[in-house]
């Protein structure tokens, strides 16, 4: 079947094919598989905006709302080089196994705006979310499309989107419309620990993986691909947990010492180093392409889509992978995987404590409660140890990988909620 595949496949190629592969083990009614094969609206937007420089730049900006049977769309928006009709379209298509996944009530959607942050001035990123979110309008709604943050995208983005979507209101209601966005500072309705709650989420799964194999991350070595939201906060918990980074790779440089990188040492080099690890002193700078294949217990793919795959995927010497990114294995690469026996917590599993605690947050908002940090920890692991034993008995009965299993936890949920609500007219 794998031979059927192209190589290089687009990252909505690989959600898709994953998506038959799961569909085909459970004999998906056929009519439901038409359904979840594509997006329900895909929306794209051209705006402009007077940078600070004086010039007019035209941006495009996508909203893909694959999927909204279980509740209102759900998802990020990322800002990146990368974003176009494909990825959104994958990305919000992996929303919508991932909500059903955590037993929320949410269906899934994905966007973005095609650019390279870095080229821009903080009051310029102010006026390109917020000329977005005008552009986007009602397309979005506390109770109908909830962005949220992903890649290059931060909090303070998040208080402008909401604050413009809530401007665009009748200013009496402006509190009404708080959880249109989740991902915001504390301070203006945020959530304590959103920040984290990924990264968290990554370190429950592999204590959960752990505990199953009767073995402790205490001592254990991992290599980190990424080092920004996700990336930091996992190697946090990791180091909380016991467990020795040894290796990190961000879009600037590849670090090594076997020793052991404290994350903490890197987080303030890397502030400081406009946010690239590039010549932290406390490690070896290695040739990149020899990361994956690097000694390890543990490898936390924690950056971009289609990183692991026929290239490298044969040198992984960790024992389990935990995907923190959303589609880093491409589909050949996983097969690759599968077949050398390593195990693979799946991006809809392992990522999913962002989207848990962001629904934490739109309960928060829309019940005008304040949630403490403890609270949050705490619903996330419930919440994440929960759909971890829902996976494992998944795979136990169909005798299927670790994704699958989860597809088809997620898959079945949609397909009920369908069956149950029947098809308008
Ligand atoms: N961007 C995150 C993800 O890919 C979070 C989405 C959300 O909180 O809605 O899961």
């Amino acid at each position: 079947m794998i031979n059927k595949i192209k190589l290089g496949t687009s990252l909505y190629e690989n959600v898709q094919y994953q998506f038959d592969k799961a569909a085909s083990l459970i004999n998906l009614d056929d009519g439901i598989r038409k359904i979840l094969s594509a997006p329900t609206n895909e929306i794209v937007v051209h705006f402009p905006v007077k940078l600070g420089t004086g010039e007019i730049q035209v941006f495009t900006g996508y909203r893909v709302q694959h999927n909204n049977a279980l509740g209102a769309y759900k998802g990020g928006l990322r800002y990146h080089e990368t974003v176009d009709i494909d990825a959104a379209k994958a990305l919000a298509t992996w929303m919508t196994w991932k909500t059903s996944l955590a037993g929320l009530p949410y269906g899934g959607a994905k966007g973005g705006i095609k650019l390279d942050p870095d080229k821009y001035t903080q009051s310029d990123l102010e006026k390109i979310t917020r000329r977005f979110t005008f552009a986007l309008g009602d397309n979005i709604g506390p109770e109908y499309d909830i962005p949220a943050p992903d890649v290059n995208t931060t909090a303070q983005m998040m208080a402008w989107m909401a604050d413009t979507y809530m401007s665009t209101k009748s200013p009496n209601e402006r509190s009404k419309y708080q959880h249109v966005v989740t991902g915001k500072p504390v301070e203006a309705g945020g959530l304590e620990g959103r920040d984290r709650a990924t990264g968290y989420g990554v370190v429950e799964c592999l204590k959960e993986w752990a505990k199953d194999k009767g073995v402790n991350l205490r001592g254990m070595k991992y290599i980190l691909q990424g080092f920004g939201k996700v990336g930091f906060w996992a190697a946090h918990f990791m180091r909380h947990n016991g467990a020795v980074l040894t290796a990190v790779q961000d879009a600037s440089a590849s670090l090594h010492n076997p020793d052991g990188i404290d994350p903490d040492r890197l987080l303030s080099y890397a502030t400081y180093n406009k946010n690239s690890i590039k010549g932290y002193p406390a490690a070896d700078e290695i040739n990149g392409s020899l990361f994956f294949s690097l000694p390890c217990d543990i490898c936390i793919p924690a950056a971009m889509g289609n990183q692991i795959t026929e290239a490298n995927a044969g040198d992984i010497q960790a024992k389990v992978i935990a995907e923190g990114a959303n589609g880093p294995t491409d589909v050949v690469g996983d097969q690759i995987l599968i077949d050398r026996g390593i195990e693979v917590i799946p991006d809809i599993l392992c990522n999913s404590g962002g989207v848990i605690a962001s629904y934490f947050e739109w309960l928060q908002n829309r019940n005008s409660e304040t949630w403490t940090m403890s609270e949050v920890l705490k619903g996330l692991e419930v919440k994440l140890s929960d759909a971890y034993s829902r996976v494992k008995t998944r795979k136990l009965e169909y005798g299927t990988d670790w994704r699958t299993a989860a597809y088809v936890e997620a898959i079945l949920r949609i397909e009920k909620a369908y069956k149950q609500w029947g098809i308008f007219p």
